[in-house]
């Protein structure tokens, strides 16, 4: 069999990141990045970034943690080289706080993320409202860096990258040997899965370079989350809510409550409104297909449905996405030497 094609659509972090660990993974694949938007147009260049995972009810704990712990070691090492600028990556370190104690006092991820502890009196003082803390360093991507810096490296490993929307899977059956879907809410159309919905997130960036320190309300609704260059405020959480539409009343209100928590904020300038539609469903589609017509197949591999933690497992499932996409090939391999017999 020729070198084999492969050919992953969408280009937010996870489409971008699946094609680079298909690259490590199998050298002599031939890999092209199909999508209808590039950065800054996808949802993950709206996202704030935060390695925070999310939980996904649809799958096994330990999975989500792997996931977790794959991309935080490969995040900490860009944060730790000279790359770490033009990537995006930094630490960060700073406050989960709550009115009332957690359910879970240690989430799954505790011994993931740096030095995770109970916070201090002390430091509860500078939240009068809260009575429970925990601190912890973690990593943040400032996003459209990142995609930008995946973009180079897939380029420099000879990656082709094409402005094309998909409207059919099956449409690159005669170009290519495997297809990795990697449409974030786009699958909701592309693969008509009624398991995906939008939870519409607005989030607002601003200038408050004083402000240094994460601050992450309860179960992550209200947050501060410091950047390189700005601060993002969020945020919003709206179930089956397409519009992209920024509003000013959520705004007003995003902001306020951020005020709450970290009153410096007060003298924030230049604020910007993003928004983005989080795709969401109970479980990552991490999984293999085959599509048959008229005796053709065409193999398929799905990694969408990331909903509110892309960012934060987006190389654990990359690596798995490319590991499936490998099993594709020597099934292929398997059934164009058993042809020639
Ligand atoms: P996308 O970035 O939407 O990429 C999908 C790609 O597919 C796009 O390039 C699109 O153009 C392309 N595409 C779609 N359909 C087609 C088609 N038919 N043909 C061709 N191309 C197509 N996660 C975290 O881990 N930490 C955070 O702090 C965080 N904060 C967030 C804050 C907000 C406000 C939001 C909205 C999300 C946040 N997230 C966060 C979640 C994170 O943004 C997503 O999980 C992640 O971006 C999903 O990435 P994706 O590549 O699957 O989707």
């Amino acid at each position: 069999m020729a070198a084999p094609k492969v050919a992953v659509v969408g280009a937010g972090v996870i489409g971008l990141s699946t094609a680079l660990c298909i690259t490590e993974a199998c050298p002599s694949c031939s890999v092209s990045v199909l999508s209808d938007q590039f950065s800054p147009n996808t949802t993950s260049d709206v996202a704030a970034g935060m390695l925070i995972p999310h939980t996904y009810p649809g799958t096994p704990i330990h999975v989500q943690k792997q996931w977790f712990k794959e991309t935080f070691t490969y995040l900490f090492a860009i944060s730790n080289s000279a790359e770490a600028p033009e990537a995006g990556i930094h630490l960060v370190s700073g406050w989960q706080v709550f009115k009332n104690p957690p359910k879970e006092e240690t989430p799954f991820w505790s011994d993931v993320v740096l030095g995770f502890r109970p916070m201090s009196e002390a430091e509860l003082q500078k939240f009068p409202r809260h009575q429970f803390g925990q601190a912890f360093t973690t990593l943040k991507c400032d996003c459209p860096s990142y995609l930008l810096w995946l973009e180079k490296r897939l380029k420099a490993t000879g990656v082709q990258m094409h402005t094309r929307k998909v409207e059919d899977l099956w449409d690159l059956h005669s170009e290519y040997n495997v297809v990795v879907n990697c449409a974030g809410i786009g699958a909701h159309q592309l693969v008509g899965d009624q398991e995906l919905f939008p939870i519409r997130g607005q989030v607002l960036e601003v200038h408050a370079p004083w402000v240094k320190n994460f601050i992450r309300d309860g179960d992550g609704f209200t947050y501060v989350y410091p950047g390189i260059q700005r601060v993002t405020l969020g945020g919003t959480r709206e179930k089956d809510i397409w519009s992209l539409s920024p509003d000013p009343g959520t705004t007003k209100d995003i902001f306020d409550r951020c005020c709450s928590l970290e009153p410096s904020l007060q003298k924030a300038q230049d604020v910007m409104v993003k928004v983005g539609l989080r795709p969401s469903r109970p479980s990552v589609r991490l999984q293999r297909e085959v599509f048959s017509q008229g005796g053709l197949k065409l193999a398929v591999v799905h990694n969408y449905g990331h909903g509110a933690g892309g960012f934060s497992v987006h190389r654990g499932t990359a690596k798995e996405a490319a590991r499936l996409v490998g099993e594709c090939i020597a099934a292929l391999q398997g059934s164009s030497s058993r042809a020639k017999l």
